[in-house]
């Protein structure tokens, strides 16, 4: 038998099982295996749980925000608020449509933004908010809405991390436009894939239409042509659809969602009372309003002058002992396109965000997926008190 230690033990695994596996193969096997019958259940589904009436199954939610940004019809000489620590697919998007990412800070504690420290970057150009639910926490959503009616402007959530979390009582997506990813690392995985979630029948058609070449049947083919016309290029669209043999995969993890979602706060409140004992190692704070949060990554803050080491060189020593960490994430504004462009691009200054450049040197990813047990936990920590003993002063 192999020694634990010699095994790796990595930052995530798939909660996946063999009944996922079989339906995979039974798309496989029944001959229609891009977009068709799994898509539209993957899509009820997400509306049963999150309470929004439409819901876009996609490639990633990176498309959803693409496909979103344009129908939303956000392009040259809007400004987009939106966090600097977040993936960077967002802030792509928004620069590819011709729009200004406008960065805006997050609280030291939770890591999420809040509406005080949007409020002072509207300008008259502000077309969108774009806040995300941080690492499986739900954000304060009631001032950012509240902020966001006053001033006429659009939000979509960034739930990439929030498939499950709860804000006072309600699902993530149950209000406004909400995008969900399903890419591998997600707490519900297709591979890659996305969700678009909305109340809004209108745009949810545009972005399915969008997300096919644009393709349509309108209402003067369906009179002339009879009942199953030929669909046509109504606007041209892009090519951002799932296939079947993805959407399956993740039918049986939401109905399981439930058991995800509390096997993984169970280990995330073991690492939260273990980790109290070990200097300069912090998780994040949970947000004060009603929440559930979905545990989707377990975050420490690694602070030098306390534990010895900075972030890079644990990350190096966990490496070491077989143990993947990774960063959620490095901020937008420092890495080298944003950083070398932002002011000739925009034609702005880079907002100082000291939070923002705070966290992004410190934040760390600790291993957390459904199927880890508490013993991987105590070798996590275990490891974690040897590394930060080894170089405390
Ligand atoms: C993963 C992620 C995305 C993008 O998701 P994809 O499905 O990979 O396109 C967007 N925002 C955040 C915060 C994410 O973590």
């Amino acid at each position: 038998m192999p020694s634990m230690q010699n095994t790796f033990l990595p930052l995530c695994r798939p909660a996946l099982n063999d009944a996922d596996i079989d339906a995979v193969v039974a798309v496989l096997r029944s001959g229609w295996i891009t977009t068709g019958a799994k898509n539209a259940q993957l899509e009820q589904m997400i509306c049963q749980l999150t309470g929004a009436t439409e819901a876009v199954a996609l490639s990633s939610a990176t498309a959803g925000m693409h496909l979103a940004l344009l129908a939303l019809g956000i392009g040259p000489g809007d400004e987009v608020i939106t966090p600097s620590l977040t993936w960077v697919s967002t802030i792509n998007m928004i620069t590819l449509v011709g729009a200004t990412p406008v960065f805006v800070d997050v609280d030291p504690d939770t890591l999420m933004t809040t509406a005080e420290q949007i409020a002072p970057l509207v300008t008259p150009k502000t077309r969108l908010i774009i806040p995300v639910h941080f690492a499986g926490a739900s954000l304060d959503l009631d001032p950012i809405y509240a902020l966001a009616e006053r001033h006429g402007i659009a939000v979509i959530e960034d739930a990439a991390h929030a498939l499950g979390a709860q804000y006072k009582g309600q699902p993530v997506g149950y209000r406004g436009h909400c995008i969900f990813s399903l890419h591998a690392i997600k707490n519900v995985t297709t591979a890659e894939g996305g969700l678009f979630v909305t109340s809004d029948q209108a745009l949810a058609d545009r972005i399915r239409r969008l997300k096919f070449h644009g393709l349509a049947v309108d209402a003067f083919d369906r009179e002339t042509h009879g009942r199953a016309p030929q669909a046509e290029v109504v606007e041209p669209g892009f090519k951002y659809n799932l296939p079947d043999i993805s959407a399956v995969l993740a039918l049986g993890q939401l109905e399981r969602l439930d058991a995800i979602t509390a096997a993984r706060q169970a280990l995330a409140d073991d690492y939260i009372e273990k980790l109290r004992a070990i200097p300069g190692i912090t998780p994040l704070q949970d947000p004060v309003h009603e929440h559930r949060h979905c545990r989707h990554l377990m975050v420490v803050r690694v602070a030098p002058e306390r534990a010895g080491l900075d972030r890079q060189q644990l990350i190096e020593a966990l490496k070491a002992v077989q143990i993947g960490a990774g960063i959620h994430f490095m901020p937008a504004h420092l890495q080298k396109y944003y950083r070398d462009h932002y002011t000739a691009r925009y034609a702005r200054d880079m907002p100082s965000l000291p939070h923002t450049t705070l966290a992004g040197g410190q934040i760390c990813s600790l291993p957390l997926f459904p199927a880890m047990t508490l013993g991987d936990i105590d070798r996590v920590i275990d490891a974690l008190n040897t590394i930060v003993n080894q170089h405390e002063k």
